[in-house]
């Protein structure tokens, strides 16, 4: 019999790519996969297209704070991969409130209907940022949660609620640390997709402060085969950090950027720096790498090439996301269940 997975915020960017994993070539084969989205300003269902008509997907507009659908939800299904999430920091600065209730309340609800269903393994995807900055070395799993952003900290309350059920409940709960993800699909806020959209359009790219901040920079893919190492092999109640790609300065990225897109040194702008800006993060995943034989596959160069070539050849993708201005959010969208074909 095939493994029935809930997979929230299956159409954001990482969520996507993950059910595009599940469901395609190189997948499982034998899961099924029930996408949970609200379908937030950051969820398309475009993202879905290419697994819109597989019959082993079903796509449920609704949010995981909702008490009564999630029960109904969990109850069908074997296992839960939790992605939905606020996910932007500068939007946490403005507006702390949505991200709690999401990160932390959803969490929690998922987590109590999960618990009372049986429902396991539950892998919830967290970040690298919860450590907060690091100024040398690596964040192992053991390593303080510091985290220093509105968005971080919401992430982190809810890995620690999740890990929580673990220790009091005995749930099969899996917790990722992720580092920075790029890669198709990325809503254009974040700093890659923004950067990439602004130079094909011929305008200008914002580098925060001084372009010293570093993240470990990973391609998508290399995060989702973490993902679902963690759900096929991960052992319950551990924590994996997932990172190995290459850890860059946001001057080096943007240099790297503007060498993909064909543009000079004149197209950046220095804006003023993003309050609490973390300086470094680091991940060390010597962890999934000994225990679960992860390995990126992705090397900078090449990845950041095929991802602005994406963004070169999709731009019905991202110009309407583009000229929307502002959040467009779902607030009172009730739940439903829909053939995502009607809503491509
Ligand atoms: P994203 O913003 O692209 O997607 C988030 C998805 O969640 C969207 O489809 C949105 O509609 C949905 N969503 C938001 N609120 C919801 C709610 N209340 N109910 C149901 N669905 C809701 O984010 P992403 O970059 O794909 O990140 C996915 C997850 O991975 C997040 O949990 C994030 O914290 C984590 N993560 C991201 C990165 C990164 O670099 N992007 C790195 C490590 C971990």
């Amino acid at each position: 019999m095939s493994t029935r997975i809930l997979v929230t915020g299956g159409a954001g960017f990482i969520g996507s790519h993950y059910v595009r994993g599940l469901l395609g070539p190189g997948g499982p084969g034998d899961v099924s996969v029930v996408v949970l989205d609200r379908l937030t300003y950051a969820g398309n269902t475009a993202n879905l297209a290419a697994v819109a008509d597989d019959p082993r997907l079903a796509f449920v507009r609704g949010d995981v704070c909702d008490a009564d659908l999630v029960d109904s939800l969990t109850r069908d299904v074997d296992q839960v991969v939790h992605l939905a999430a606020e996910s932007h920091v500068d939007r946490s600065l403005a507006d702390g409130g949505a991200f709690v209730r999401t990160n932390v309340l959803g969490t929690q609800t998922l987590l109590d209907a999960a618990l009372r269903h049986g429902t396991g393994p539950f892998v919830y995807v967290s970040t690298d940022e919860v450590y907060g900055s690091v100024s040398a070395g690596s964040s192992t799993e053991d390593s303080p949660l510091l985290p220093s952003s509105p968005y971080s900290a919401s992430k982190a309350a809810g890995d620690l609620v999740a890990l929580s059920y673990a220790a009091s409940h005995g749930m099969d709960v899996r917790v990722t640390r992720c580092s920075n993800n790029y890669g198709p699909h990325q809503y254009p806020e974040k700093i890659v997709p923004l950067f990439v959209t602004n130079l094909l359009d011929g305008l200008r790219v914002p580098l925060y402060g001084d372009g010293t901040h570093v993240r470990d920079w990973l391609h998508v893919d290399d995060h989702t085969r973490g993902i679902e190492l963690v759900r096929t092999r991960g052992v319950p109640g551990e924590v994996y950090n997932i990172g190995g790609g290459t850890e860059l300065s946001n001057t080096d990225l943007t240099a790297l950027l503007l060498d993909a897109c064909g543009a000079g040194p004149e197209m950046v702008e220095r804006v003023a720096d993003r309050p609490g800006h973390d300086r470094r993060y680091s991940v060390d995943w010597t962890k999934i790498r000994d225990t679960l034989g992860y390995r990126p596959r992705y090397g900078l160069a090449a990845g950041i090439a095929e991802t602005v070539e994406w963004y070169r050849i999709n731009r019905d993708w991202w110009e309407p996301l583009r000229a929307a201005s502002g959040p467009v959010r779902a607030e009172d969208a009730a739940p439903s269940t829909q053939p995502l074909t009607a809503t491509l």
